[in-house]
């Protein structure tokens, strides 16, 4: 059993009698670790060691920063595999999908936001012959992240890379269902060379930490990654303290196929942004919209591919779909499941636990057809293996359908008119669309969500901008003639 601790300023802060919680491998349901269970007084310390490393931090050169970066990619590149092999262990993430896509993708944004850190610059505005203003961006301080369970490191990640490229310092608050990563990156970081206090993790609950984080009043920027709900509440409480929020949070996507699409693509891609990383991804195309016409052959390729979908242990390198988080989330999203038949969807296969594995919180892919866009399944986000297949009558009504949800994150679109395409996903609401694939994630691109999907983006410079102040300082060169106050009645 591994014993995980918060990092505050140099010093790692492990587990004691009294103050623990335990993390679970969803795989085994054995403990996989005893984690820290940190007080109010341990994030008030690692507060206060980001607020001491911010002053040297900030002032670093930008290249001595992005150094530090760099030294951290190289360092999490050497130790990827162990990474990957943890991160499958504690969120049931296939180990394909932690190697070959969190793990990399982790080092990537170390080395992006190096470079990004060599990029900020500012602007000088001549006002006339009377002023220069110059305008700069300045980092915002102590920044708290709070990241959920599905993808901790790549989270964790492209937001600690971002906020201190830019110079600021962090407290991250890893989700208490996964949280081995977020101490195992901290402590690489620090064995590169990273200052002591500029990374910091503090274990605990959402509620106890998290919620004390985000109204902590020497933290001015909160990035939080979650749920809708849980985002709505840490927004309100961030907003009474007018601090920077970003929130990046879940979503209901739209995978919506037309006549004219290409068969087999669309099942391969609706497949593979439904059940990939366990339907446990906030970019998931749970709700697969089909044109009337392909709606029947798209259903019935589509549920023969679900069924042979491989589930199984996620540290098999043939695994397609691990286990859920917990075996309450398994639970919640077969209430969902049952819902959805309640109010008239079909069970076109899953629905259960794959009967060959009895331990570890597995679900077998699930679809439901006959979906309405009214029903429960098809408006609140899952979070787990199922597809709900809607039928539009056309085009026009497929869009309509896509937009109608609360949520904006991404969106799919499949057809062989790519010129109609382009047109149509200039009417769909979400924050990254693609056309004939799956939502492509890169991070020199924006990423981020409209309406109940978040606020802010993040990759390349939008990261830089939502961790920097933008401030202006103005130069007198002429001056303008003032109005001098308090001379009138002496002249
Ligand atoms: P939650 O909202 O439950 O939790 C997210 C994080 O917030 C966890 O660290 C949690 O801690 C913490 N938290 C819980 N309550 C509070 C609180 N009152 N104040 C402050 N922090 C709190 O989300 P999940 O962990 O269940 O993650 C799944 C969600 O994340 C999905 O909706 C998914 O779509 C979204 N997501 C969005 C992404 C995006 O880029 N848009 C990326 C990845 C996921 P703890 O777990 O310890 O309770």
């Amino acid at each position: 059993m591994m014993e995980t601790g918060s990092i505050i300023g140099d010093r790692c802060v492990g587990p004691t009698a009294d103050r623990f919680f335990e993390s679970v491998n969803p795989a085994t349901e054995a403990v996989l670790a005893r984690v820290h269970d940190a007080s109010a007084e341990h994030l008030d310390r690692a507060v206060a060691c980001a607020r001491d490393a911010f002053g040297d931090w900030h002032r670093l050169p930008a290249g001595e920063r992005a150094a530090h970066l760099a030294a951290v990619a190289e360092i999490l590149e050497e130790r990827a595999a162990d990474l990957a092999s943890v991160e499958t262990a504690d969120t049931g993430m296939t180990i394909g999908m932690t190697s070959g896509g969190h793990l990399p993708r982790s080092i990537a944004h170390f080395r992006h936001f190096a470079q990004e850190a060599t990029r900020i610059t500012g602007e000088a505005i001549p006002l006339d012959d009377a002023y220069l203003s110059v305008v700069e961006r300045v980092p915002l301080g102590v920044v708290g992240i709070i990241t959920p369970w599905n993808a901790p490191l790549a989270v964790m990640s492209i937001n600690v890379a971002a906020a201190l490229a830019a110079g600021n310092t962090c407290v991250v608050k890893p989700s208490e269902r996964s949280p081995v990563s977020a101490t195992l990156l901290a402590t690489a970081a620090l064995e590169a060379g990273l200052p002591p206090g500029v990374l910091n993790v503090v274990q605990g609950t959402g509620a106890g930490i998290g919620s004390a984080l985000v109204e902590h009043p020497a933290v001015p920027g909160i990035c939080f990654v979650g749920g809708t709900a849980t985002g709505r509440a840490v927004m309100e409480r961030a907003g009474r303290r007018l601090k920077r929020v970003t929130l990046e949070l879940g979503g209901k996507s739209p995978t919506v196929v037309l006549a004219d699409a290409d068969l087999e693509a669309a099942v391969d891609g609706a497949l593979l942004s439904m059940f990939s990383s366990n339907g446990e991804v906030c970019t998931a195309g749970s709700r697969i919209i089909v044109e009337g016409p392909l709606h029947e052959r798209f259903t019935e390729a589509f549920v023969a591919r679900a069924r042979a979908i491989a589930v199984g242990d996620p540290m098999l390198a043939g695994t397609e779909m691990g286990p859920l988080i917990d075996s309450a989330h398994r639970r919640r999203v077969q209430d969902f499941i049952a819902a959805g038949m309640r109010e008239g969807a079909r069970l076109a296969c899953g629905g259960t636990p794959p009967p060959d594995l009895p331990a570890g919180y597995y679900l077998s892919p699930t679809v439901l057809v006959g979906v309405a866009n009214e029903m429960r399944v098809a408006r609140e986000e899952i979070f787990g293996p199922v597809a709900c297949i809607l039928r539009a009558p056309d085009a026009d009504q497929a869009i309509a359908i896509a937009n109608d949800t609360q949520y904006g994150l991404s969106a799919t679109l499949w057809t062989a008119d790519t010129s109609r395409g382009l047109s149509l996903s200039r009417r769909l609401r979400a924050g990254t669309v693609a056309i004939n694939s799956t939502v492509v994630r890169d991070i020199r691109a924006p990423f981020g969500g409209m309406g109940g999907s978040g606020v802010g983006r993040v990759g390349g410079r939008w990261s830089i901008e939502r961790y920097t102040e933008v401030k202006t300082t103005t130069l007198k060169v002429e001056g303008l003639p003032l109005p001098r106050l308090g001379r009138r009645n002496r002249e």
